[in-house]
C-alpha cells in the first residue's frame, strides 16, 4: 500500500529522468557484457529498443502537424490585432538571430582555445562516403519557401516555417471576422483542446520511450565510441553548457529578473525529452505545455513562438557547426582568416534557420557552412560517427533557447503568470 502511495506522488519528470539513467547503464552494460548475435542484436536493440523507441517518436510528431496548426490559430486569433503579433513576432525573430550568433562565437572562442583538430592525423581517419546530396537551397529560395505554394501540401511534408505563416494568416482573418466566422473560431479552439488532452496522454508513457531510446543508443555505441573525438566532443560539450547554463541564464535574469535556477529545475524534463529523442519538433508540445503549466507562460505566445524556434532557432546545432568549422580546418591544415570566421559566423546562423527540428540534419547543413568558406565537405565524414550524442545534447540547448526566448517576450508582453513561475 505504502509503495504505492509513493509511486503515484512520482512526477512524470522523475520518472523520466530515471529512464533515462536506466536505459544508460543497461545500454552500456548490454554493449560490454552481452555477447553479439541475433538476440542481443536483432531482438533487444533493434528489435524491441528500436520499435517501442521509435514507436513513442512517431506518436509524438503524429501531433505535432495538427497541434502546431490549431494552437497557432488560436494563438494569432487570441493575440488578434496584427500589431501586437507583428511586433511579437519582429521581436522574437531578432532575439533568435541574436542568440545564435552568439552561439557561433561561443563556439568559435571555445574551439580555438582547444584546438580539437590540432594533431590528428588524417591518414588514420577512416573516411567513410558522405551523401553531398544536401540539397543547396539558395538564400532568395529559403526566403521565399516561407510563403506556402499549397498549405495542404506543406502540412503532409511537415514543412514548418509555410505552415506557421498560414496558420498565423488564417487566425488573424478569424480574428477579423469576428462573430462571422465563430463556428470556425470555435473548432479550432476546441480541436486544440483535443490535441493538448492527447499530448498528456501519450506523455504518459514517456518514461519508456525514453527508457527504449537511450538503452538503444548506449548498446551500439558504448564508450569506446566517443575515445577518438573526445576533444571535438568536449569542445562542442563545453559550448552548449556555456550557452544554455551561462548565456541564457543571465539572458532570463537580466529581462525578467526571474530565477534562473527555478528555470532549469522545471525546464529540465523538457531538455531530457529533447535529449533522448534529438528532435525539437516533437519537442513543441511538451514545451508548450511545461511552459503554461509550470513557468505561467501564455499559450498565446508560447503556441506562436515555440514552434517558430524548433523551426529556425538553433543555437545548439550552430554550436556545433562553429566548433566543426574549426576542428576540420586543422585537421586538414587550412588556415581560417578573420574574415573567414565571420562568414561562419553569418552563414551559421542561416543554417539555423534552414535545420529542420528532426535529428541529424544539422550535419546535413554543416556542409553550407564549410562551403561557405572553401573547407573540404568530406570533413563531415570525421564527426559523422559521434554526431548522434552531439546531435542529443544540442537539441536539448536548442529547444532550451525557445524557451528562454518566450518567457522573456512572454514577460515583456506581460502575459507571464509569476505566481506560477515561482511555485515549487
Ligand atoms: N536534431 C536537431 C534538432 O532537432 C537538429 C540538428 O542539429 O540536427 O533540433
Amino acid at each position: 500500500m505504502a509503495e504505492n502511495k509513493k509511486k503515484k506522488t512520482m512526477g512524470l519528470s522523475t520518472k523520466i529522468f530515471i529512464a533515462l539513467l536506466a536505459g544508460a547503464l543497461l545500454g552500456v552494460g548490454i554493449h560490454y557484457f552481452l555477447p553479439e548475435g541475433y538476440v542481443r542484436d536483432t531482438i533487444i536493440i533493434e528489435g524491441v529498443f528500436y520499435v517501442v523507441g521509435q514507436g513513442f517518436i512517431r506518436l509524438m510528431q503524429m501531433l505535432v502537424v495538427p497541434l502546431v496548426f490549431c494552437s497557432l490559430v488560436c494563438g494569432s486569433m487570441a493575440i488578434g490585432d496584427t500589431k501586437t503579433l507583428g511586433k511579437v513576432g519582429i521581436k522574437t525573430v531578432l532575439f533568435y538571430l541574436f542568440t545564435t550568433a552568439l552561439a557561433v562565437i561561443i563556439a568559435l572562442s571555445v574551439a580555438y582555445l582547444i584546438n580539437p583538430g590540432i594533431g590528428l592525423d588524417m591518414d588514420a581517419v577512416q573516411t567513410t562516403e558522405i551523401s553531398t546530396t544536401a540539397e543547396s537551397t539558395s538564400m532568395v529560395d529559403t526566403l521565399l519557401n516561407i510563403i506556402p505554394k499549397n498549405p495542404i501540401e506543406s502540412m503532409a511534408t511537415g514543412d514548418m516555417l509555410p505552415i506557421i505563416v498560414f496558420s498565423l494568416f488564417v487566425g488573424i482573418m478569424l480574428a477579423k471576422l469576428g462573430s462571422k466566422a465563430s463556428t470556425v473560431a470555435n473548432f479550432f479552439s476546441e480541436f486544440n483542446d483535443v490535441m493538448m488532452e492527447m499530448t498528456m496522454a501519450i506523455m504518459k508513457i514517456a518514461p519508456i520511450g525514453v527508457f527504449c531510446l537511450i538503452a538503444r543508443t548506449f548498446a551500439n555505441l558504448g564508450f569506446s565510441a566517443f575515445k577518438p573525438m573526445i576533444k571535438y566532443m568536449g569542445s562542442v560539450t563545453f559550448a552548449l553548457i556555456i550557452q544554455c547554463f551561462v548565456i541564457y541564464q543571465i539572458l532570463l535574469f537580466v529581462f525578467t529578473r526571474l530565477n534562473p535556477m527555478k528555470f532549469i529545475k522545471k525546464f529540465a524534463p523538457v531538455m531530457g525529452f529533447a535529449f533522448s529523442t534529438a528532435t525539437s519538433n516533437a519537442t513543441i508540445p511538451m514545451s508548450i505545455d511545461t511552459l503554461h503549466k509550470k513557468m505561467g507562460v501564455s499559450k498565446q505566445i508560447s503556441s506562436f513562438t515555440i514552434p517558430l524556434g524548433a523551426t529556425v532557432n538553433m543555437d545548439g546545432t550552430s554550436i556545433m557547426q562553429g566548433v566543426a568549422v574549426v576542428f576540420i580546418a586543422q585537421a586538414y591544415g587550412i588556415e581560417l582568416t578573420p574574415a573567414n570566421l565571420a562568414t561562419v559566423v553569418v552563414t551559421a546562423t542561416l543554417a539555423s534557420i534552414g535545420t529542420a527540428g528532426v535529428p541529424s540534419v544539422g550535419l546535413v547543413t554543416l556542409s553550407m557552412v564549410l562551403a561557405s568558406v572553401g573547407l573540404p565537405i568530406e570533413g563531415i565524414a570525421l564527426i559523422m560517427g559521434i554526431d548522434r550524442i552531439l546531435d542529443m545534447m544540442r537539441t536539448a540547448v536548442n529547444i532550451t533557447g525557445d524557451a528562454v526566448c518566450t518567457t522573456i517576450v512572454a514577460h515583456q508582453e506581460k502575459v507571464l503568470d509569476r505566481e506560477v513561475f515561482n511555485k515549487e
